[in-house]
């Protein structure tokens, strides 16, 4: 049985709607519940944490006792909430989904600890986004199973201590470094997600397409694959839209041609760039000569605000060696270069970023690395 207590789509960024975003909108969970793995044993990639999950649920099954408190760190479509399923299914035991933003007091805690039944899995997403009352709370729960509820008011309120089943938490988060330590300290197990390789993609795109019953061809997986920024979410999803343009235009299987057809309309390039990430590129390299440049200035040479082109482009460009992050701003380094097909100026650091002004060089100065901030 699964339990929804209001999860909330993504509430991070509109964005979310572009191709190559991590996060899924709401229509996209439903499609994405169809595809996902049911077992361990179903979840491709990430062997070490397959091979210490399985440890952990077995040793539990074999106590008969509810699985230790369980972590999943990593960015976005990586599979935690897939994850926390197969440790429901695994366990044989009832999944309550909630997530961070969604409990905003203590007692919205409150209500859902005390709904839990013996052996309970409470996934809790965005967890680091939890509020601050609620946050100790979950300690003691997750520590001596029992909540103290208030009752009544100012000095006549008093506390009474409720017992609850034992249960296990799963929580998932995409910055650990933001979740305070006593927090992290509960977890007995914690399971860091690594981006997948175009190998582990190529299967998961394959097993989708059987579930969508799409044929694609091996060259086209592979393509697809290649694309998706080491990301399932975005694998599956592009696959969505090659098998459209594949219906679209009438064919009966998915060939390589039809799927670099379908990537180029859909503005994703060969290395997974899509329109965003070669506008900032572009613009850094074209407008500022490569840098540096503020966040807040690059954003809006490009008509974005800083935050989506901090979380959405940046992570990416990031991680793949695009563009640096340097107090004094964004530089683009000589792989951005080589991807516009452009060749970098003798001076890679400029005095004041060409055809900009004074402001401009003034914002470099305040821009803000999120060092705990995912790559996508
Ligand atoms: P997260 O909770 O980390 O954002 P999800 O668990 O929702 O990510 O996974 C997003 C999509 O990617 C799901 O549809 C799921 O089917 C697919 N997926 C994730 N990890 C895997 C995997 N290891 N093997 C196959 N599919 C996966």
């Amino acid at each position: 049985m699964v339990s929804d207590f209001g999860m909330p789509s993504d509430d991070a960024m509109d964005a979310e709607q572009a191709v190559l975003a991590g996060h899924a909108s709401d229509e996209e969970l439903a499609a994405e519940s169809a595809l996902r793995p049911r077992s361990l044993d179903e979840f491709i990639g990430q062997p070490a944490v397959r091979q210490q999950m399985g440890i952990v649920l077995a040793a539990a099954r074999g106590r008969d006792e509810a699985a230790d408190h369980i972590l999943l760190v990593g960015p976005p479509g990586l599979g935690k909430t897939t994850l926390a399923m197969i440790v429901a299914s695994e366990m044989g035991a009832s999944l309550r989904l909630t997530s961070g933003p969604v409990i905003q007091h203590a007692g919205d805690l409150a209500a859902i600890l005390s709904s839990l039944q013996e052996g309970d899995i409470l996934f809790i997403d965005e967890i680091h986004r939890l509020a601050r009352t609620a946050e100790e709370m979950l300690y003691l729960a997750m520590e001596d199973f029992r909540v103290d509820v208030i009752v009544g008011k100012g000095p006549g309120a008093t506390s009474i201590p409720l017992a609850l089943p034992r249960f296990t938490v799963v929580g998932a988060t995409t910055r650990s470094g933001l979740l305070p330590a006593p927090l992290r300290d509960r977890f007995g197990f914690t399971a860091h997600l690594e981006y997948y390789t175009v190998d582990e993609l190529t299967r998961v795109v394959n097993r989708s397409a059987q579930l969508m019953d799409v044929l694609v061809r091996a060259e086209a997986a592979v393509e697809i694959a290649s694309r998706s920024r080491g990301t399932p979410r975005i694998a599956n999803r592009l696959l969505r839209r090659v098998a459209d343009y594949a219906q679209v235009s009438e064919h009966s299987s998915v060939a390589h041609q039809h799927a670099r057809a379908a990537l180029e309309l859909f503005e994703v390039d060969a290395l997974g760039l899509d329109r965003l990430d070669r506008a900032v590129l572009e613009s850094l390299c074209m407008r500022f000569g490569g840098g540096p440049v503020g966040l807040t200035t690059l954003a809006m040479t490009v008509g974005e605000e800083a935050e989506t082109v901090e979380t959405v482009a940046e992570p990416y460009l990031v991680r793949e060696g695009f563009i640096i992050r340097t107090p004094r701003g964004r530089v683009a380094t000589q792989k951005a270069w080589d991807h516009l097909g452009q060749t970098a100026p003798d001076q890679q650091l400029p005095n004041g970023p060409a055809g900009g002004n004074l402001s401009d060089v003034a914002e470099v100065a305040e821009d803000s690395a999120s060092p705990d901030l995912f790559t996508q």
